[in-house]
């Protein structure tokens, strides 16, 4: 399976937020939508990728007023980014060997969408159990 696949059945649009925003108002949108992470973003440029992970460690090094810093400060700027045409294969191997779980999806320099583990693992069950059905049949007929 592809990655554009898994993103037609997504509602569209990303979750972005600018470098200025504060990591309050950064918590505050991962709460509402209920997500993990959020794609920072310098005009039409990604700059960064903020998760719930980064807030957490901003909060243990600075306490409470780590809310009032900029995204800037505390997001990962090398984000690895995969295409439309890459497969879950390669994305579950780049986020199990780059230790995170999300994965921005760029068409052009654009960013076109997001997939997270959870999509991951939803697609990859999903396949799996087309795989054990196949062989069950495949061994009950002959
Ligand atoms: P996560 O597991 O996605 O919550 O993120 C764990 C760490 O990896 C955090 O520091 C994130 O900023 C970072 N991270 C998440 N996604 C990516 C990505 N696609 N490329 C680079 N770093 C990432």
């Amino acid at each position: 399976m592809i990655i554009g696949q898994i993103l037609k059945s997504k509602p569209r649009g990303v979750m972005t937020a600018s470098p200025d925003d504060t990591l309050h108002e950064i918590t505050l949108r991962l709460a509402s939508k209920k997500i993990g992470a959020i794609i920072i973003l310098e005009g039409a440029n990604v700059a960064g990728i903020i998760s719930e992970r980064d807030i957490i460690r901003l909060i243990a090094e600075h306490g409470a007023k780590a809310l009032d810093m900029p995204a800037s400060l505390g997001m990962t700027r090398n984000v690895i980014s995969c295409t439309r045409d890459c497969t879950l294969e390669e994305i579950m191997d780049t986020m199990t060997k780059g230790r995170f779980r999300h994965m921005p999806v760029m068409e052009n320099g654009a960013l076109v969408g997001i997939i997270s583990i959870g999509d991951v693992v939803k697609y990859h069950t999903a396949e799996v159990e087309l795989e054990v059905t196949a062989m069950r049949d495949y061994l009950a007929t002959g």
